[in-house]
């Protein structure tokens, strides 16, 4: 209820109130921050399925291979992303985003077939000519062809609002003083907003303990899962424990050179919030009271930073997309090449970028990774058993990695905003 006024009053208040060159800064550390963090992600995940290898011996235990998920190629992936960003209608876009999928048509169509006359046995000189020739026809064929159609499907455009919010806070920071009531209008709207939500984080526990208590009660699919999807399930744990407990906090700590964990300690109550609800952008909220309440990171960077993770920053989800398809491939019997792990490495960033920060999103763009290395994407199904489980720990590697982003990003942008803060006071003092 409260994801998408947030977005909009957040990206808003938090891009009119830099100066361009603080944006730019932040911006370009953000977006290099979330592509190495994702490409080292996915590395761990493929390292890791590579040594357990969940899915080696014969495909038997996991869950019946049935369904029927159509198709969806890389490109596509990507357009629908492009689409997504700039859609042609913002109030529709709240309420829907485009998705291709594949639908059957029937046609007909001309063909040219040749034929090569061979009825002759002995191929003399004389009837060779005879023997090769040619007779060429055209008939008219009904064909049966799987075509891609781009069409909008449910589901918030968080995309297209976070690209609209940008470009909008951008417009009226230029403004000067014509744009003053704008700003002052989204400043109070977004600080209506974090009141709301700090009524609501009373009420989160309550609202979490019943989510992931009615999971545990029908945990017996768990228990009674085939060792590959057992072993598979490991691997996804491992390869998030490394990431969000070690790397990312390293990382922290080489860039920031404070102490990691205190600033996990006060993300808490999101990273719960997180493994609760599943999903990036429902967290959101409760990540902006965490940073901003617990953490004192700078306003000015959440607000430009957060929303823009919760939308295409996922390591978690690019690390279980990895290790997804490699375990599906050996459940094939299915030997990949380094080419073949460098695309599904590439697909599976582009997946996690693509996929929205709502339950299950990264099952979805999982299409894309297995397609763009010839697997069976029916092979989904074998792992659909425990993907509510894993989803949960993803989306909190998510929001972690968001979290300690908006940190890294403050760091690197502080000279910038204490210019920016420098500027304000001589302005005031002048005045
Ligand atoms: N549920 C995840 C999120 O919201 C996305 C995913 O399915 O991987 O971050």
């Amino acid at each position: 209820m409260l994801v998408l006024p947030l977005i909009v009053s957040s990206l808003v208040t938090g891009i009119s109130s830099l100066d361009s060159k603080a944006s730019g800064k932040m911006g370009v550390c953000a977006v290099v921050y979330y592509m190495v963090t994702t490409l080292i992600a996915v590395f761990i995940g493929i390292v890791i399925v590579i040594i357990i290898r969940p899915g080696k011996g014969s495909r038997d235990s996991p869950v019946a291979n049935s369904g029927n998920i159509e198709p969806v190629q890389a490109a596509d992936a990507f357009l629908d992303l492009i689409r997504n960003m700039f859609p042609p209608n913002l109030v529709e876009a709240c309420f829907k985003q485009y998705k291709t999928v594949y639908k059957k048509i029937v046609h007909t169509r001309n063909v040219t077939v040749t034929l090569n006359i061979t009825d002759s046995v002995n191929v003399t000189e004389s009837n060779l000519s005879v023997n090769l020739s040619r007779v060429l026809h055209t008939i008219q064929e009904t064909v049966e062809e799987t075509v891609p159609v781009s069409g909008s499907s449910g589901g918030v455009n968080a995309l297209g609002l976070v690209v609209f919010s940008m470009c909008f806070g951008l417009v009226i920071g230029n403004m000067k003083q014509q744009g003053q009531a704008l700003r002052d209008f989204f400043d109070c709207l977004n600080e209506a907003i974090m009141r709301l939500v700090a009524i609501i984080i009373w009420y989160a526990p309550v609202g979490i303990l019943f989510l992931i208590a009615g999971k545990i009660v029908e945990m017996k699919d768990l228990a009674e899962m085939g060792s590959q999807l057992g072993m598979y399930t490991v691997s996804v744990i491992v390869g998030l424990l490394i990431h969000g407990l070690f790397v990312l906090p390293l990382l922290y700590f080489l860039v920031t050179k404070r102490n990691p964990y205190s600033f996990i300690g006060g993300l808490l109550q999101a990273l719960i919030t997180a493994l609760g609800t599943s999903s990036s952008s429902a967290t959101l909220p409760i990540t902006f009271r965490c940073l901003e309440e617990n953490n004192h990171v700078d306003k000015r960077v959440t607000r430009f930073v957060l929303p823009v993770g919760a939308t295409i920053n996922m390591d978690g989800t690019a690390l279980y997309e990895a290790v997804a398809a490699i375990f599906i491939a050996q459940v094939n019997d299915m030997d990949l090449n380094f080419g073949q792990i460098l695309t599904i490495s590439i697909t599976a960033t582009a997946a996690s970028i693509g996929a929205a920060g709502i339950p299950q999103a990264g099952l979805v763009t999982m299409v894309i990774v297995l397609t763009s290395v010839g697997l069976p994407t029916e092979d989904i199904t074998l792992i659909i058993a425990v993907d509510w489980f894993l989803d949960r720990l993803r989306t909190t590697t998510n929001v972690l990695g968001d979290s300690l982003g908006a940190g890294i990003v403050e760091h690197l942008s502080r000279s910038e905003l204490q210019n920016q803060d420098a500027e304000v006071r001589n302005s005031v003092i002048e005045e």
